[in-house]
């Protein structure tokens, strides 16, 4: 048997060893969803609501144990896990609500004896492999409506996250999942890799673009239903009408928190060069005030970075950056003695040749540059391989509604940023992904549209 370790990122020590699967295990894993999933599907709605109402019930009488458990994996601040543990009740109270209506089968033509109908009929066995940075949220969106929607779903928690996963799945099958219709595999690429080979119906993986570049290319040739939720460069502009203290707050928190591991992370802010000094001043006195250090104690808002090699990758992006020109404002290296401690991290005088401004950072470090005008910023914000999201700060709502009209992103924010709403879909544009999950589409992409033709004799 093998194992699976699990290390502590904030102290490097291990906490877990957890048994793991391999190629024969996810087989027989397969196996048994594919064989529970017919009765699942005829189960009716009302019980399978109610199992999510259970599992709902659970997540807040334990949500203190269960945050404890995310922050020892991630390193994600314990208040930060408590609000994606609290958030996520919004998301199940969504899906529960909606979830009637959405699947309801729509008579489309009733006449002469004719009637025509539009069924949502469950895919049937789904894979879903996911990332680690909020493990609750991006394993939620995809395993609560597949379930409601009559699915049998095999899920490939990320490694780093992999107790999270195993805690998602317990309470599950104790609301009442039966054990088999839902399975938690647990390992790392290896598996994920496992289960593709399985003859799966739908394919949600959520996660880095070059893996989903693997997972589109080992599914490519089996035409089932895929969906890449990938990363980003998500950007910002702050127009000149803009307050440059109140947009420096609420970026400086949508670039940071979640230590700047959140796929819809302020990555890259463009400021009008009429107020470009006053916003740099007020966003690096705001991040100096965010202590960073033991993921567990509440005042805690700068975590660890949980992949080790991430560190590498941000302290490349600040070498290269600071070679090609930048001014480095606060931060640029690891914390001493804290382990995958990275300090957060402001540089100005950036531009497009740098990889901090074009590739993903994930991580708490940030690019401000200065522009000449709305053409500029649109023009750089545009000038990417992702489309995630983008923002505009200013008072004017025609500007920011003509601005983010141009601007290639799934997601637009007007004076806010770093949101995600269970009522809106949440996609991306070019390298940050295709499909969708959330809103009440959200729910539906766990289907497959069943035309049916009916004639009365
Ligand atoms: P990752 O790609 O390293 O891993 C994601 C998952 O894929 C893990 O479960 C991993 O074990 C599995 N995997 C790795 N190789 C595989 C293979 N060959 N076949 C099948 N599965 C394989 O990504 P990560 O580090 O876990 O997550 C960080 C990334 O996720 C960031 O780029 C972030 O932007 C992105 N992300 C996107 C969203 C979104 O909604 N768009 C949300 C959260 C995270």
């Amino acid at each position: 048997m093998r194992n699976l370790d699990i290390y502590n990122p904030a102290n490097g020590q291990k906490i877990a060893s957890l048994p793991a699967d391999d190629a024969a295990s996810v087989a027989a894993r397969y196996r048994l969803a594919r064989a529970a999933q017919p009765a699942w599907a005829t189960t009716p709605l009302a019980q399978r609501k109610a199992c999510i109402e259970r599992f709902r019930a659970a997540v807040v009488a334990q949500l203190n144990p269960l945050a404890t458990v995310m922050t020892h994996e991630t390193g994600k601040p314990i208040t930060m896990s408590r609000n994606e543990l609290n958030g996520l009740l919004g998301r199940i109270d969504f899906f529960l609500t909606e979830v009637e209506a959405s699947l309801r089968t729509q008579t489309v033509f009733n006449e002469g004896g004719m009637t025509e109908q539009i069924e949502l009929a469950p895919l049937g066995v789904v894979a879903n492999i996911s990332a680690w940075n909020y493990p609750w949220f991006v394993g939620c969106n995809v395993i609560l409506p597949a379930l409601l929607a009559g699915n049998a779903v095999l899920y490939k928690p990320s490694e780093f996250a992999a107790q999270t996963g195993l805690a998602i799945t317990r309470l599950l099958h104790e609301a009442g999942v039966p054990q088999d219709l839902m399975a938690c595999l647990m390992g790392a690429g290896d598996v994920g890799a496992a289960l593709l080979a399985q003859a799966v119906d739908g394919v949600f993986f959520t996660g880095s673009v070059a893996t989903g570049a693997k997972i589109a290319q080992a599914v490519g040739q089996r035409f089932i239903k895929l969906q890449l939720e990938l990363g980003g460069k998500d950007p910002t502009y702050v127009c000149d009408d803009a307050n440059p203290k109140t947009a420096a707050e609420s970026l400086a928190d949508g670039a940071m928190y979640n230590t700047g591991q959140s796929c819809c992370s302020v990555e890259r802010i463009y400021v009008h060069e009429k107020i470009h000094d006053a916003f740099v001043a007020a966003f690096v006195a705001t991040v100096k005030g965010f202590k960073a250090g033991d993921p567990m104690a509440d005042d805690t808002y700068i975590g660890a970075i949980t992949r080790r090699p991430q560190l590498d990758v941000l302290e490349r992006q600040v070498v290269d950056a600071l070679a090609k020109g930048a001014t480095l404002l606060t931060g640029g290296a690891r914390l001493p003695g804290f382990g995958n401690g990275f300090a957060p991290t402001v540089l100005s005088q950036v531009n497009h040749t740098m990889d901090l401004m074009r590739e993903e950072s994930f991580g708490p470090i940030i690019g401000i540059q200065s522009v000449s005008g709305d053409a500029q910023a649109i023009a750089l914000m545009n000038d990417t391989r992702y489309g995630l999201t983008a923002g505009v700060y200013t008072p004017d709502e025609n500007r920011a509604r003509q601005l983010l009209a141009q601007v290639n992103a799934g997601s637009v924010y007007w004076n806010c940023c770093d949101r995600v709403s269970p009522r809106l879909p949440w996609s991306g544009y070019g390298d940050s992904g295709m499909g969708l999950t959330l809103s009440t589409e959200g729910i539906k992409t766990f289907t497959r549209p069943k035309a049916w033709h009916l004639r009365k004799v």
